[in-house]
């Protein structure tokens, strides 16, 4: 990891102090924070680059959200605060003031929902779902990324298969796994672990899957259908789906909205910005060649950063009020830390904090939701084969 470690860094000021607001959607049938609140215009005196999430002053029942300015508090009683703050934590920074969109707690909650639906499957029809996963080579990453597979498909009750093979393997062999994962009827996800070694060719196994088990949605069928109107993907890419999640579970409205995409790999950028235009937004994207990158992010209300590249985003490159997902996941060096090293997103952190109305944290943001997606296309897959609602 070391050799491909980046030294950039955005900031050396202290890290941010921004409370950790989790979940945002109200219960059931009680009004919700008014979404204008959550894009930053002046609402009532409130505007929430100028705005606290806190706990509150003594007087204020607990486990409610509160929204300050400096007139005082305003108190949005359906709310649930799932992250705890202790009353040194009240006095948050006057300069960080966007939200954070908190993508583990949100992605607990949706592994919560998964558990409960699997047990029901298996209470009424006794079928268990199955999740399949190839892996080619012992490269270090994809190793732990297919163990923490594993782990979450246990965590919610779906049986996991796995196939590792040496990086030496043939592609026949490989094509022989996935044509016995397709007809076994206990099997309704397949997923191969990419990258695959360099003798491979990525798109004829990735073609072998069968679009039916296809959790992963990168079978082209499945994005083609993602890219036309009137056609339904029978799976969507997991880390876009669970960037639209996100957005969907903060109450943040995208149709109208101008969106940029920085990236366009088929995993993750071309796909979230199908997803956008699917909801309405309109949407830009922004690559290596794009020649102003910056005049086209300042412009957007939504950004979804997926480059690669450690802190690319700074705060020039964000309008007032936007909201941020930040998909990278970039090593950094950091001496402070034991492994000598820490994660950064694409989006310079501390910067964003200060000028975007929601921004999500690397790590803790768009990573557990992507797991969760998975088991989520594994469970709609397992209900889908069995015409279970
Ligand atoms: P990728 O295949 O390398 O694609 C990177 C994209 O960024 C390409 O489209 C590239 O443009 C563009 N790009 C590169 N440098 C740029 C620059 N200086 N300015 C503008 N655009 C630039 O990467 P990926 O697989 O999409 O992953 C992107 C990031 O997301 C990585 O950090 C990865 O680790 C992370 N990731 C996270 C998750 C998660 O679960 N959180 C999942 C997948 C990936 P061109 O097309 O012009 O080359």
């Amino acid at each position: 990891m070391a050799s491909s470690m980046a030294f950039a860094d955005c900031s050396t000021s202290a890290p941010t102090r921004t409370f950790l607001f989790s979940r945002l959607r109200p219960r059931r049938g009680l009004p919700s924070i008014p979404p204008h609140l959550l894009r930053g215009l002046p609402v009532a005196g409130f505007r929430l680059p100028s705005l606290r999430i806190t706990n509150s002053p003594s007087s204020f029942p607990k486990g409610n959200a509160f929204l300050r300015n400096k007139q005082g508090f305003r108190h949005f009683r359906p709310f649930t605060v799932l992250a705890s703050v202790s009353a040194s934590e009240a006095a948050i920074s006057t300069e960080a003031s966007a939200m954070v969109i908190d993508g583990k707690s949100i992605a607990k909650e949706i592994r919560h929902e998964i558990t409960t639906e699997i047990s029901r499957m298996k209470d009424e029809i006794g079928v268990i779902p199955g999740l399949a996963v190839i892996l080619v080579g012992d490269r270090k990453d994809s190793t732990t990324y297919v163990r923490n597979k594993k782990k979450a498909c246990e965590s919610v009750g779906i049986k996991s298969y796995e196939v590792c093979l040496p990086e030496d393997s043939t592609e026949e062999e490989v094509l022989k796994f996935i044509s016995g994962f397709n007809d076994d009827p206990e099997v309704h996800g397949i997923l191969v672990q990419l990258p695959l070694p360099s003798h491979m060719n990525e798109q004829n196994i990735l073609n072998a899957v069968s679009i039916e088990k296809d959790v992963d949605g990168f079978h082209p069928l499945n994005i083609g259908r993602l890219a036309m109107r009137g056609r339904e993907p029978l799976f969507v890419p997991c880390t876009p789906k669970g960037c639209i999640e996100l957005l969907h579970r903060c109450n943040i409205d995208i149709k109208g909205k101008q969106a940029v995409v920085i990236g366009r790999s088929n995993i993750v950028g071309m796909p979230a910005a199908l997803l956008l235009l699917r909801e309405d937004a309109t949407v830009s994207i922004v690559h290596s060649r794009t020649k102003n990158p910056e005049e086209v992010t300042s412009q957007a209300d939504i950004i979804i950063a997926a480059v690669g590249q450690p802190n690319m985003v700074r705060g020039s490159w964000i309008k007032p009020g936007a909201v941020i997902i930040d998909v990278g996941i970039n090593p950094v060096e950091d001496a402070t830390s034991p492994r000598g090293y820490r994660l950064v997103g694409d989006v310079c952190y501390e910067e964003a904090c200060k000028i975007a109305s929601a921004v999500t944290p690397v790590p803790g943001g768009v990573g557990p939701m992507t797991i969760a997606m998975l088991l989520s296309n594994t469970l709609s897959s397992a209900k889908r084969m069995h015409n279970f609602q």
